[in-house]
């Protein structure tokens, strides 16, 4: 039927780069090639057991299986406020400045609807996570990149972005520890945002969804630990990457009441929260964070430091990432595109990684790979590469 057409919307959504790997990747499987997966941000472990059983007491008791609380359920809000306030410092009001999510992407996804008026500009991070374009673009407002160069940490340059011009700009997102980059930033990032925003009346929203995956003890901060941060401000969280809980779907966002509560009233329209037996696993999940993140980030080290010291000896310029379980590196000299280098990683050595063009245009001429591949695998791609470069 040709009247069935997807929306203008829909239509201005930016082409999906990661396409043409994924399709080259499925041929290459299906004709049974052994292929050795750094693409995806997905932890290959599975979700603790202490997290399961929490979730199968919770299935007994049959309130869970009704509508779950708009707001999320009080005991879960109770936790995430002792938590943020045991791990970073900061004190949030449970009942107004936390609210659970389906997933930090939907949260992140779904704020522009309750703060951007059509033709209302966003800046976002390039290189970046690529849902914040959707997201600005769904409401109706223009997404404008801001370039984050490694000379500078990946850190946000606020003169050059002043200098850019800031009319109508609402909302800006920053990401740290970052997707792709890894960058962690420092606290003087953070407060100089903070000034940034009040001085142009401009919205924060900062997506903190690797905060728990970090490497020699640096933790990453939180964004509220700025000073005045709430005042500007709102922070995503995910239980997916730190309790390895990514099909689960559960995050949270907090900070900024008038933010926190603009966003409860978009979703009270579109979901109807997360499934309440998922939230009381969430409870316990928190209650043993401190015990399993080290324990995760112990395997995610071992990687890292084989994949790098791999990648190293082989001639690469790669440095060790202080967070997230990306590493982020350029891509040898001569290689390419970053496109082009990685069809050719999957085509010679059976190495799915993903460019960083994928990211913005400021992610050309790096690749990213993740480090949820054991690390029997990691040796076999590293003397797959030995042998193709
Ligand atoms: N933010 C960043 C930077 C991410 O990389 C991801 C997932 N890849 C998310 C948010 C979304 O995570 P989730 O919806 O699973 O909480």
């Amino acid at each position: 039927m040709d009247f069935i057409e997807v929306s203008k919307r829909v239509k201005a959504l930016p082409p999906y780069l990661f396409l043409e790997i994924d399709r080259a990747k499925r041929k290459a499987k299906s004709k049974g090639a052994d292929i050795i997966d750094f693409g995806i941000g997905d932890p290959d472990q599975p979700t603790p057991g202490f997290v399961k059983k929490a979730f199968n007491q919770a299935l007994k008791d049959h309130s869970t299986h009704q509508y779950p609380l708009d707001a999320g359920r009080p005991e879960l809000r109770k936790a995430l406020a002792a938590w943020c306030k045991k791990r970073f410092g900061v004190t949030l009001d449970p009942d107004r400045e936390i609210l659970p999510l389906i997933g930090s992407k939907e949260g992140l996804a779904h704020l522009p609807l309750a703060f951007v008026n059509p033709g209302d500009r966003v800046l976002i991070p390039d290189p970046g996570y690529p849902a914040y374009r959707s997201g600005v673009g769904f409401a109706g407002g223009k997404s404008v990149s801001y370039p984050l160069h490694e000379s500078r940490g990946y850190l946000p340059d606020w003169t050059a972005i002043r200098k850019n011009g800031l009319k109508d700009v609402r909302m800006m997102y920053l990401n740290y520890p970052s997707n792709p980059t890894s960058a962690v930033a420092t606290l003087r990032a953070f407060n100089e945002g903070v000034l940034f925003a009040k001085k142009h009346k401009i919205i924060l929203c900062h997506d903190n969804a690797y905060s728990e995956i970090y490497y020699d003890r640096k933790r990453p901060l939180s964004f509220l630990e700025a000073k005045g941060a709430k005042d500007v401000g709102i922070e995503f969280h995910s239980f997916s990457k730190t309790f390895n809980m990514t099909g689960w779907r559960l995050g949270f966002a907090c900070g900024n009441a008038k933010l926190i509560q603009g966003l409860a009233r978009v979703k009270s329209n579109i979901d109807s929260g997360v499934f309440s037996a998922i939230q009381l696993a969430g409870v316990e999940a928190l209650k043993q964070a401190d015990v399993f993140t080290k324990k995760m980030n112990r395997m995610y080290k071992k990687r890292r430091d084989l994949l790098v010291s791999g990648l190293k000896s082989l001639g690469w310029d790669v440095k060790p990432p202080e967070a997230t379980f990306y590493l982020w590196c350029r891509i040898p000299q001569g290689a390419g595109s970053s496109m082009e280098f990685t069809k050719f990683l999957l085509e010679k050595a059976g190495i799915v990684a993903t460019p960083g063009v994928g990211f913005g245009k400021n992610g050309e001429g790096y690749i990213r790979f993740t480090l949820t591949v054991p690390e029997t695998r990691i040796r076999q791609a590293l003397q797959r590469l030995k042998k193709v470069l």
